[in-house]
């Protein structure tokens, strides 16, 4: 049973601590990120980074609205459950282990 009321808070930290810090983010290497970084110059890092934060926000909104649909921890793609220890590393994941991007 996945404690939808942690998960919860977890991803309503997450999100605000993305918001304050957006401009400093640290990317934390495990998000989906389809960016191509190659053609990225210096002049953007700012931008990129900001907009890896604006990716994992939106993810984060959309776990939020599963939350509430209680399909949070259902695979988007398969249906299948997510996983505990997966959402504990990813809580804003709509994907189980095989789904992975
Ligand atoms: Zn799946």
């Amino acid at each position: 049973m996945t404690d939808l009321k942690h998960y919860n808070k977890v991803l309503t930290d997450r999100r605000s601590y993305l918001m304050d810090k957006s401009d400093q983010f640290e990317h934390s290497g495990d998000e989906p990120f389809d960016g191509n970084s190659e053609e990225v110059s210096n002049l953007n890092v700012l931008d990129d980074l900001d907009e890896m934060a604006q990716s994992e926000i939106r993810a984060i909104d959309a776990a939020l609205g599963r939350i509430k649909d209680c399909s949070f921890d259902d695979c988007v793609t398969c249906g299948d459950p997510i996983g505990a220890e997966r959402l504990k590393t990813l809580p804003h994941t709509p994907f189980c282990k095989a789904h992975a991007p």
